[in-house]
């Protein structure tokens, strides 16, 4: 049971121009950390996807014609609610998701943060005039919304990821649809009914449960009613959606996979590299996109680190993330800690060494322990692929060439962090590493203020700050002659 102070945010179905649409058919969500079915939510389909569609599409032009001031004061409004209602939301989130609740709770300040930012952020979308090429010319540059905005998201970040998404379109003057993760699907409703108490039009923004991701999916990215879409998730399936995309030349953005160096220098705090490292790593058990994936950490420092590091691992208190005093909760899933485990038994039998954990924790479920390994080398599958769960691989290298080399030994460019005091080395080593965002010591980036994003592999485009409304504008240039007669 959830037991909520306002009862009506925990709503399970669709929400689609306005209006609750309930299935027939409906599918559980269960708290990972009991395996109790929390609520059935209706299933929707494509069929919901193209009226949500059609919903948003009748529902563009009045929004769009409001003044920034206007989409502004009700985005305002809906910031407001997020934060009058954060406990709950919070608790929501802690029962599908599993993370513990403070964690929740800051969740839903960092995704209410993105709805504060950009009802200002509308405000300042500005154009451009450019001297003509002829005296008798004048360029003129006007932003507009792009239109009808389409989103995915997934179930580690089930608030944020929406808000993030979702409050630059609104605040563009775009009409929205989000179809969140099956897992976790209670934030995103509980978010319409708070958008619908702001007083967001009906058909401004919808929400399409269902766990036939395929055919949803498949309507929002090939729907010519769609001009942007946005997904947050694993880099195959944002892959296969961008190639979906590609039919009706949508303008697109992705936020995908991470494998994240968390670098430590001989001439590093350590401490506070420690402090970093359980913030980078073990947040959310070990299940976020910028989660430190492998740690470098130089020779002369390895061991005392490891040890500093063990040491603090030690205080992490497994269990419910609703009970008082927890700090870890558990993974995802059952498939999610066999996952976990897998990676771990594979990189012992090529020879890594366990410090602590390394096994599933005795409460059972999805609980897994909080881990650290050694003797990890940067070629073994641990060090390759997306860990996603409390598994800490300490890896050691020698000189700064060697270690840029490492760290950008992978497909994935989304997120780094390193420790170090030497201004030089700093320097040297922020503009040398192919990632998106570094984090300097320092072990939590993301802000509303920042630009939130990766290269290569981990995806397009960028959200959060002022380069985060651009994606839901077009640029329309106007050319204005004649002016010498
Ligand atoms: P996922 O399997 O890619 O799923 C993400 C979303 O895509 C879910 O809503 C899922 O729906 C949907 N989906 C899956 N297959 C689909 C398809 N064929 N067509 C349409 N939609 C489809 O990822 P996840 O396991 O939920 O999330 C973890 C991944 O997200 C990690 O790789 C993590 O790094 C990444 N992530 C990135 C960022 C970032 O900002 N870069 C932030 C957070 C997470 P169902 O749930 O219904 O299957």
């Amino acid at each position: 049971m959830i037991r909520l102070n306002e009862p009506a945010l925990l709503a399970n179905h669709s929400y689609i121009n306005g209006a609750w649409v309930k299935k027939d058919t409906t599918f559980d969500v269960t708290n990972p950390a009991s395996g109790v079915v929390l609520a059935q939510v209706s299933n929707g389909d494509g069929q919901d996807a193209e009226a949500a569609v059609a919903a948003a599409k009748a529902a563009l032009p009045a929004w769009a014609a409001k003044s920034a001031n206007e989409r502004a004061a009700i985005l305002r409004k809906w910031f407001n609610l997020m934060m009058e209602h954060q406990h709950d939301l919070g608790v929501i989130m802690t029962a599908e998701q599993g993370k513990p609740l403070a964690e929740s709770k800051g969740e839903i300040a960092y995704g209410a943060a993105f709805v504060d930012w950009y009802a200002e952020e509308g405000k300042r979308i500005y154009g451009d005039t450019i001297p003509g090429p002829a005296s008798d010319k004048r360029i003129i540059v006007l932003k507009q919304p792009i239109g009808v905005v389409a989103a995915i998201t997934p179930w580690n970040f089930p608030s944020s990821m929406i808000t993030r998404k979702a409050a630059p379109a609104l605040a563009a003057g775009c009409t929205f649809i989000i179809k969140p993760a099956s897992e976790t699907p209670l934030s995103a409703l509980a978010l319409a009914q708070l958008a619908e108490m702001a007083g967001i039009p009906k058909g401004v923004f919808n929400v399409v449960t269902g766990t036939n991701s395929r055919a949803i999916g498949e309507v929002l990215t090939t729907s010519p009613d769609v001009a942007k879409f946005s997904f947050t998730g694993s880099t195959p399936v944002g892959r296969k959606l961008y190639e979906q995309c590609a039919g009706t030349i949508k303008k697109v953005s992705l936020e995908l996979g991470g494998n994240a160096p968390f670098i430590v220098f001989d001439d590093a705090d350590l401490d506070a590299a420690v402090q970093g490292a359980l913030a980078s790593k073990y947040r959310n058990a070990g299940q976020t996109c910028v989660c430190a994936n492998r740690f470098l950490v130089q020779r002369s420092v390895y061991d005392t680190f490891a040890e500093k590091l063990e040491a603090a691992v030690a205080e992490f208190q497994l269990g419910d993330g609703m009970d008082e005093g927890v700090t870890m909760g558990p993974l995802i899933t059952k498939k999610a800690m066999d996952d976990v485990h897998a990676l771990v038994e594979q990189s012992v039998a090529q020879g890594a060494q366990v410090v602590v954990g390394g096994q599933p924790h005795a409460l059972g479920g999805n609980y897994y322990q909080p881990t650290i390994m050694k003797n990890v080398s940067n070629s073994m599958a641990i060090a390759a692929n997306e860990i996603f769960g409390p598994v800490a691989p300490l890896i050691p290298f020698d000189t700064e060439e060697e270690l840029i080399a490492m760290a950008n030994d992978t497909e994935y460019g989304l997120a780094a962090y390193f420790y170090s005091r030497d201004i030089g080395r700093i320097w040297r080593v922020a503009e040398g590493l192919e990632y998106g965002m570094v984090g300097i010591n320092e072990g939590i980036i993301s802000n509303a203020a920042a630009p939130f994003g990766g290269v290569k592999s981990s995806g397009l485009g960028r959200e959060g700050s002022k380069y985060g409304i651009e994606d839901f504008l077009e640029i329309k240039y106007l050319c204005l002659g004649g002016l010498n007669k």
